[in-house]
């Protein structure tokens, strides 16, 4: 079995936090990475377990030291994966990350033999609009806003290794599930 390092992207609001958790719950070996953000947290969101949230300063003084596997900027802020962590585990483990489509592929390229690349989509636009605006996490801007980068986002699933759709929450775990096991029993 190889450690591997997962990489989940997927528009805001299809579901890529609710896959995450469940596949997460069900499976000690595998761990998710905590991003560093400058964006404020959402209600609910506590630091040290969907992000750490830290200062713009503090992110460029990290940039600068190289802590940061990749980073990259939405929406205004920045958003950074954690070098060390990440090494860390995948010496005793597979990792989760849950990024943009650009960090997925600067990770891949850092790492190409052990990453893996698995992009969740929407049975349908108005159903990820629908999800986003059900969830009451953004204002009617920020919500427009993210939408508007849909496109771009699912016009790099041929880029992925794996596309999900995330129609029935059930069925989309397991197919990740699946996906999971067979590429640790791989041998590269
Ligand atoms: P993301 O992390 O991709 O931004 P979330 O996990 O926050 O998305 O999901 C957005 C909303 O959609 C949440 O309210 C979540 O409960 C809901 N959701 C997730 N998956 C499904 C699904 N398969 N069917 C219906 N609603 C879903
Ligand atoms: P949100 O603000 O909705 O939590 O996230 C906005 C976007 O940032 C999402 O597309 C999410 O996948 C992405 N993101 C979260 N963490 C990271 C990270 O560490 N690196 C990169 N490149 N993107 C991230």
């Amino acid at each position: 079995m190889r450690n591997v390092l997962f990489v989940i992207s997927g528009p805001s609001g299809v579901g890529k936090g609710t896959i995450v958790d469940l596949l997460l719950s069900e499976d000690s070996d595998l761990v998710e990475s905590v991003s560093c953000t400058t964006r404020a947290p959402r209600a609910g969101e506590v630091n040290g377990r969907e992000y750490f949230f830290i200062t713009e300063h503090e992110f460029r003084d990290r940039i600068a030291a190289n802590d940061f596997l990749e980073y990259d900027e939405h929406f205004g802020n920045f958003y950074g994966t954690p070098r060390s962590f990440v090494e860390r585990c995948l010496k005793e483990k597979s990792v989760l990350l849950e990024i943009d489509v650009v960090g997925a592929l600067n990770a891949k390229r850092l790492m190409p033999e052990r990453t893996v690349l698995i992009m969740v989509t929407p049975p349908s636009l108005q159903e990820l609009e629908r999800r986003l605006s059900a969830r009451g996490s953004e204002g009617e801007e920020a919500l427009k806003e993210r939408m508007r980068r849909v496109r771009y986002e699912l016009d790099q699933a041929p880029l992925y290794d794996y596309v999900v759709v995330n129609d029935d929450l059930q069925r989309t775990k397991h197919e990740i599930q699946e996906i999971i096991r067979k590429e640790k029993e791989k041998s590269i």
